[in-house]
């Protein structure tokens, strides 16, 4: 599949009854979709099937394409970049969270001493930028001491709503933070509250505005990440005037599609095959990328640490990949 560009149809022809039943499968895991399976008519072989690279969904008529809008980037060598889930819980819930993740989601919350001991081993091994996220990351109580241990020893990046920090301890735990060292990323899907207010919940528009408003009162570089269905890729050049008004460089602005995960119904397919990796910790394992955190099928360890062994099987699934594409595959029958 990797010699095809996504959205275009590879024709398998077979004489393996087997690939009836395998190939579909590995196609879902795989993120591809099975558009059809011909016979002469006999139900007996020779079978064709066409499989799409990615799905029809995703290349729908009418939509503006990936292309245009949605934001690029290379891969990144493993064990450079580190992603910590804080928490689970969010004052939202929003309706394409990946995490699952609301007042009443499990807060599945990272001790600090883990937090902490991730860290260390993550810069011994040359870790170059850890990124916080959730759930809602100023929920945790530890957030303050897990952000200030962290940034005296590699930038951080935090990802937030920006609704909750505006007063209390929150607000005092937001003033300690190291404004060189600890970036805000924070949400915002749309110019108005259209979009915004439909998809993560009425009257968060207005307070994420709020909370960019302060955060940059108080000298945070801030990015600002939207994310979208396809369906609404049309809003995305009011929501960049909006960015330009708000004084937010092009450079700190996200544009990301929805994934199919945890609260999403529909959105882009995620797997081993179509999302380069990114190691992301969590309370109870290391996963293959952010986005993937509630996909038993892109959980790489079971216990948060160590990294040094999650990156190895992570390299490994790498490599493994590389040779399929490189050497092809045989097929090894056993009955
Ligand atoms: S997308 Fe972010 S803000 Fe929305 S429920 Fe999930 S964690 Fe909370």
């Amino acid at each position: 599949m990797r010699g095809i560009d996504v959205g275009e149809v590879l024709l398998l022809h077979t004489q393996e009854r087997s690939v009836l039943v395998d190939l579909p499968a590995w196609a879902r895991l795989a993120g591809h979709e099975l558009l059809s399976v011909a016979d002469r008519g006999n139900g007996a072989g020779p079978w064709r099937l066409a499989i799409l690279r990615g799905h029809r969904r995703d290349h729908g008529a009418g939509t503006q394409s990936h292309e245009d809008s949605f934001t690029t980037g290379s891969a990144v060598p493993v064990g450079s970049r580190l992603w910590l889930y804080s928490n689970f819980h969010c004052n939202l819930a929003c309706d394409y969270c990946c995490a699952g993740s609301s007042p009443k989601a499990d807060p599945r919350m990272l001790p600090q001493d883990i937090a902490a001991a991730a860290v260390d081993e993550f810069v011994a091994q040359g870790g170059r930028e850890l990124l916080i996220t959730g759930g809602e990351p100023f929920l945790h109580p530890e957030l303050g001491a897990m952000v200030s241990y962290a940034a005296e020893r590699v930038p951080v990046v935090i990802l937030t709503n920006a609704m909750v920090f505006g007063r209390g301890a929150r607000r005092t735990t937001l003033e300690a933070m190291d404004r060189q060292r600890v970036t805000l990323q924070v949400s915002l899907d749309s110019a108005g509250p259209g979009i915004h207010d439909r998809q993560r919940g009425a009257g968060s528009h207005a307070r994420a505005l709020a909370g960019i408003g302060l955060a940059r009162e108080l000298g945070f570089r801030l990015r600002v990440a939207a994310t979208l269905h396809d369906e609404d890729l049309s809003s995305v050049s009011r929501l960049h005037a909006a960015l330009d008004n708000l004084g937010v460089a092009s450079e700190d602005r996200l544009i990301r599609p929805v994934a199919e995960e945890g609260f999403a119904d529909h959105g882009l397919h995620i797997s081993l095959d179509t999302v380069e990796p990114e190691p992301t910790l969590t309370v109870d394992g290391i996963w293959w990328h952010p986005v993937a955190v509630t996909n038993p099928h892109l959980r790489v360890a079971h216990s948060p640490l160590p990294l040094a062994s999650a990156f190895e099987v992570i390299r490994d699934v790498l490599a493994v990949q590389a040779a399929g594409v490189t050497e092809g595959r045989q097929v090894f029958r056993c009955t």
